[in-house]
């Protein structure tokens, strides 16, 4: 990748297997988090590349539908084989433009990689039901057949695993698909198409359209779309999903997230500070499933907080590209600059800024670097609690009972993840029935299913009805079809103007 405007990159669409340019003339820049330099531009498509890019996958369905089972699965198979073959090479592209390490980025690939596994299934997954006889010499049967072309409107924190989550699926479904991926980080989602296409996906099947708001428009109002996916934050996931279902579409949005992490008294104090510390500044606290609030219930607070302190230091922050770095920069100058007014604005409400991370970033570094923060005595109302921060910052918020922070998870506004850290059974299980959230780990600060379940919070963090990839990824991309059949012996056959009666 290159390191200066001088050697910059412009960075393509691919339509129908070949890289293409815009038509729109627009462009935007790529960033590299870790040194603040813009290695790249992207294309912006128009609305005439958007149409083209439908059209060439509307062309491609007919046959790609027709496609068998089992070669569908052996694609997947030989993609899957690639993507493994091709992990440091896909991790440094990723590593590149959105600013996490190597290691993360490895691990969002082996992630996303369980997707392409499960999608290897599809045979299974497609099978229908059969019910002999449901009336005399009737059978009825239930098909699951493709929507036509889909949409996939990703974010930039997970630049692999999200677009497999959505086209691994959808393309072994028998939809044709039109990826969007986030102009912050448009060559990972290329690279994987390529791999689809030496994997033997035919041309058109899977196509790449860089741009912005004007590419996600288009999509959302194009007749030919049949439906959407989108992964990104929740105003964003709002407006997707009530322009693309005024639309006709069918859609699922999937958007932000505050996640809480309740400990309980009887924790285990350093396995908890360590849960903590992961799963808040991993990738920067850039993940969807990050745990951004912890809700110290009774005595464990000050315990707690003092072994997150303690840990702090350890973390080494560097680029994601340097061996041995623990925690990149953020994605943007913006973001980076974001997130420190929001610790600003932390001491301003009253919060106390027991470790502050812009002393960190101060120090000496040139990409958009933010150290860990710990924001503890903070509460609703105040803005670290109220909004998705997204970036190395935990707040803490103290709680006299365990009913007191059931409350406040349920009464936020978002419900992707949650976690209880205890050693008692039953209350981790009187969480799990009481708790308002998609997701939920017991002792797990990242609950992020596996492949054959799916994924998806409540709230505001989702709009639609059906969760992402595993089973109801298999549902969302297919729509069902009941054939009542009849093949009778000629002999039997007469005229009957009643209704169908079945016994
Ligand atoms: P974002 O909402 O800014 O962008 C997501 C996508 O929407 C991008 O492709 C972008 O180009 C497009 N987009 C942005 N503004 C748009 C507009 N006005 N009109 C139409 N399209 C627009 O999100 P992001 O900053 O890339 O990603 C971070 C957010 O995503 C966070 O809020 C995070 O919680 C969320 N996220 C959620 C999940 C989940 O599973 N729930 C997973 C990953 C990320």
């Amino acid at each position: 990748m290159p390191q200066s405007l001088s050697q910059a990159l412009l960075i393509n669409h691919l339509i129908g297997g070949e890289a293409a340019q815009t038509a729109s003339g627009r462009t935007g820049p790529v960033w590299n988090p870790a040194t603040g330099q813009q290695i790249a531009e992207v294309n912006f498509a128009s609305v005439e590349d958007v149409d083209h890019t439908v059209a060439v996958a509307k062309a491609a369905f007919p046959a790609w539908r027709a496609t068998s089972l089992s070669r569908r699965a052996e694609i997947m198979f030989k993609f899957r084989g690639l993507i493994d073959e091709n992990r440091d090479r896909l991790a440094e592209v990723i590593s590149t433009e959105n600013g996490k390490t190597l290691a993360d980025a490895r691990g969002e690939l082996a992630r996303g990689l369980e997707n392409v596994e499960f999608a290897c299934g599809i045979p299974a997954l497609l099978k229908g039901s059969y019910s002999e006889q449901s009336s005399t010499g009737v059978d009825v049967y239930q098909l699951r057949q493709p929507l036509g072309v889909v949409a996939g409107i990703t974010p930039f924190n997970f630049p692999a695993m999200v677009p497999l989550w959505m086209l691994t699926n959808a393309l072994a479904c028998g939809n044709t698909f039109v990826l969007k991926p986030s102009e912050k980080v448009p060559s990972a989602s290329l690279l994987l198409a390529d791999l689809a296409h030496q994997a033997g996906l035919p041309n058109g099947v899977l196509n790449v359209v860089q741009g912005d708001r004007v590419a996600v428009d288009r999509l959302l109002a194009h007749p030919d779309v049949k439906a959407v996916s989108f992964v990104g934050s929740t105003p964003i996931a709002r407006y997707i999903y009530e322009t693309a279902t005024r639309n006709g579409k069918r859609v699922q949005a999937l958007g932000g997230a505050k996640n809480h992490m309740l400990v309980l008294p009887d924790a285990d104090v350093e396995a908890a500070a360590d849960a903590a510390i992961s799963a808040g500044y991993g990738a920067a606290g850039q993940r969807c499933m990050a745990i951004s609030v912890i809700v110290a219930v009774g005595a464990v607070a000050d315990p707690l907080v003092a072994a997150i302190r303690k840990r702090i230091p350890k973390i080494k922050i560097g680029p994601g590209l340097e061996a041995g770095s623990e925690m990149g920069p953020l994605v943007t100058r913006e973001q980076r600059d974001r997130v420190a007014g929001i610790l600003a604005s932390a001491e301003s409400e009253g919060a106390t800024l027991a470790v502050d991370g812009r002393d960190e970033a101060a120090a000496s570094r040139e990409g958009f670097f933010l150290g860990a923060s710990l924001v503890d005595n903070a509460a609703p109302g105040m803005r670290c609690y109220d909004e998705e921060i997204f970036g190395p910052v935990l707040t803490v918020v103290r709680a006299k009972t365990y009913a007191e922070g059931l409350k406040l998870i349920n009464e936020n506004p978002y419900g992707n993840g949650t976690a209880i850290f205890t050693q008692n059974g039953g209350a981790a299980r009187q969480f799990q029935f009481d708790v308002e959230a998609g997701m939920v780990g017991i002792n797990v600060p990242i609950p992020v299913p596996v492949s054959y379940y799916s994924f998806g919070g409540w709230k505001s963090s989702l709009f639609g009805d059906l969760h992402m990839y595993g089973p109801e990824g298999i549902q969302f991309y297919t729509r069902s079809k009941v054939v009542t059949s009849r093949w009778p012996d000629p002999g039997t056959s007469k005229v009957d103007l009643g209704f169908p009666q079945v016994r």
